[in-house]
């Protein structure tokens, strides 16, 4: 069982770029409290880019005694839905964060928002525009042409208000118009090419049900409902650094209550995955995964389900900073923070994934023997157990060989092992069945080496985990990698083609000692030699499903490599 992990880091100094923009704006009075947002668009689930993004805001907002809101970005109903609401509080809790207060949504400031864009249009400095969206896009020019004028640029105040309030009380159909913000078609930068600031969406909303048929923008929406909530630093990827002079036009332009400013970092990408909500929601419509919380995903749902702590991605997220240049992150780092945590967090116990029975043939038939086992090495106060050992017993199949080379210290024919915990063991027989495969083992062993030593001084080099096979419990054991092939998924053409064909693989009848039967869901435990696995949620009474969190790093494979 793993050890709770509610507590956030407090680390003293700033650490990045923003960490120390906030520093000096404290110390030089220009703000006196510190308040971020995270603001998702309820259209998925959280993945671990969006916790780099959770990490900085609550993080910098917790070391700098601020405050962070959990902002909803609602304002696309087409795509949005409660139950992604509820799953993204439900992450950002289990991250170990709190928002301020009660989580706000962007469209609790439907009404404002629309009220100001009233007054943009009263200055001026907004038209209702009945191009199509397409003939908008080409309108707009390029990186290297100036935008053209819409030829409904020119309508009149009065007009433009009078539209618009007919847009708001659902005259026209979706797409038939929109607002925009009246700037300049010839600016370089194309975000203050007239920008879109309100389109019309005639779909009931999770929040306003049928009370709005136009919707704002989110570059309308977003730096609005930062000054409207007092944001002081608004945090964002390196996407919108773009956008920020537009956002910096609209408060400037509008009567909003503060004036908040806009940050850009790099975003996370990681190899051999994607973290892309519309990919992700591609990988689970088309049930290339199990869901949105399949052990597979770089979702923090599914990275819960696989047994990863919350402690671990924060951890990881600490290690990689905050910068403005972008990098594809190596998973293994994750893996790396998880197996370090584990090791001290988790007990240990034995499971044999891959079972290959072995009858020890000078054992008493009806003898059982309950043995001492030390539930972790690297915390005395987790104990110890009782393991029961008897005549036949299951060893990992991987632990034979029948040819075995010099370097293989596992069992052969002959060669003489350690049972952990147990006894020395010998090979004495090999049985196969018609096609050749081994079914069997026979050994004997030496009474003498009881608790694992030989009172002659003999030594062996080896030591197997296996479970008895009269109280073995039955479970079935999920092993993940890498969901795609490919490093770098981002630049493929066709990111479904490079999904691992492998990335799981079921084994359904291991053998685990009679203790983990009752090993409560959502458990964590370190099965000797094998790696880290967690209890399922799929797991019922007498059907025991354990996810492989992590393998421990495998020194075997490390020896043939280097020959
Ligand atoms: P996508 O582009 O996949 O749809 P998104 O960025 O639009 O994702 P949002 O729900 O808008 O998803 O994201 C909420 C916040 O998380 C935003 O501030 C966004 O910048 C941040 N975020 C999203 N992805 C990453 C990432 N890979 N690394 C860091 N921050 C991210
Ligand atoms: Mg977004």
């Amino acid at each position: 069982m793993t050890t709770s992990d509610t507590e956030t880091d407090t680390p003293q100094e700033p650490r990045d770029f923003i960490r120390e923009r906030v520093r000096s704006d404290l110390t030089t009075g220009t703000m006196s409290q510190v308040v971020t947002r995270f603001p998702p668009e309820p259209n998925g689930y959280l993945h671990l880019g969006h916790a780099k993004s959770i990490c900085l805001n609550f993080g910098v907002a917790k070391e700098f005694e601020g405050r962070c809101n959990l902002r909803f970005d609602d304002t696309n109903p087409a795509k949005e839905e409660q139950e992604f609401i509820n799953a993204i509080s439900e992450d950002v809790n289990w991250l170990g964060f709190k928002w301020d207060d009660e989580p706000k949504y962007a469209s609790d400031y439907f009404d404002t928002l629309f009220g100001w864009a009233e007054q943009l249009i009263e200055a001026g400095k907004a038209y209702v525009d009945d191009l199509t969206a397409d003939e908008i896009r080409e309108y707009r020019g390029s990186l290297t042409e100036p935008g053209r004028e819409s030829p409904y640029r020119v309508r009149s105040v009065e007009e433009n208000l009078d539209i618009f309030r007919r847009m708001k009380a659902g005259e026209f159909p979706d797409g038939a118009k929109v607002l925009r913000a009246k700037i300049d078609m010839a600016s370089g930068n194309i975000n203050l090419r007239d920008p879109v600031i309100y389109r019309i969406v005639h779909k009931s909303h999770p929040r306003t049900g049928d009370t709005w048929c136009i919707y704002p923008t989110y570059d309308f929406a977003h730096g609005q409902s930062d000054a409207i909530e007092g944001i002081t630093h608004s945090l964002c990827t390196l996407e919108f650094e773009d956008h920020r002079p537009l956002y910096e036009w609209l408060i400037e332009n509008l009567p909003t209550p503060a004036s908040p400013k806009q940050y850009e970092f790099a975003r996370l990408n990681l190899g051999y995955t994607v973290l892309s909500k519309r990919k992700l929601t591609q990988l689970v419509q088309e049930n290339h995964v199990n869901g949105w919380d399949d052990p597979r995903m770089p979702t923090i749902s599914g990275l819960r389900r696989r047994g990863i702590p919350a402690v671990t991605i924060r951890d990881f997220i600490s290690r990689l900073g905050v910068t403005k240049s972008e990098s594809i992150v190596d998973p293994s780092l994750l893996d790396h923070c998880v197996r370090e945590h584990l090791n001290k967090a988790a007990q240990r116990r034995m499971g044999v994934l891959r079972p290959l029975k072995v009858v020890i043939e000078n054992y008493p038939e009806d003898q059982v023997e309950e043995l001492d086992a030390v539930n972790s090495p690297e915390d005395e106060a987790a104990g110890s157990r009782k393991v029961s050992f008897s005549r036949e017993i299951y060893i990992e199949r991987d632990d034979f060989m029948e040819d075995a080379p010099k370097k293989f210290f596992r069992l052969a024919p002959g060669r003489e092992v350690r049972l952990r915990y147990a006894y020395y063991v010998t090979c004495t027989d090999v049985i196969k069945d018609d096609a050749g495969e081994v079914v069997e083992l026979r050994c004997t062993y030496d009474p003498e080496t009881k608790g694992g030593d030989s009172p002659d001084g003999r030594k062996v080099k080896g030591t197997l985990h296996w479970v008895s096979a009269k109280t073995a419990v039955n479970a079935e054991i999920r092993l993940y990698s890498h969901l795609f092939t490919d490093e770098n998924t981002a630049k493929l053409e066709d990111f479904l083609a490079a999904i691992n064909p492998d990335s799981l693989e079921v084994l359904s009848d291991c053998k685990l000692e009679a203790s983990l039967g009752e090993w409560p869901v959502g458990s964590t435990v370190q099965f000797e030699r094998m790696g880290y696995f967690t209890t399922d949620l799929d797991s019922q009474d007498g059907a025991l499903v354990f996810n492989r969190s992590m393998a421990l790093r495998d020194t075997w494979a490390k020896i043939q490599a280097k020959g």
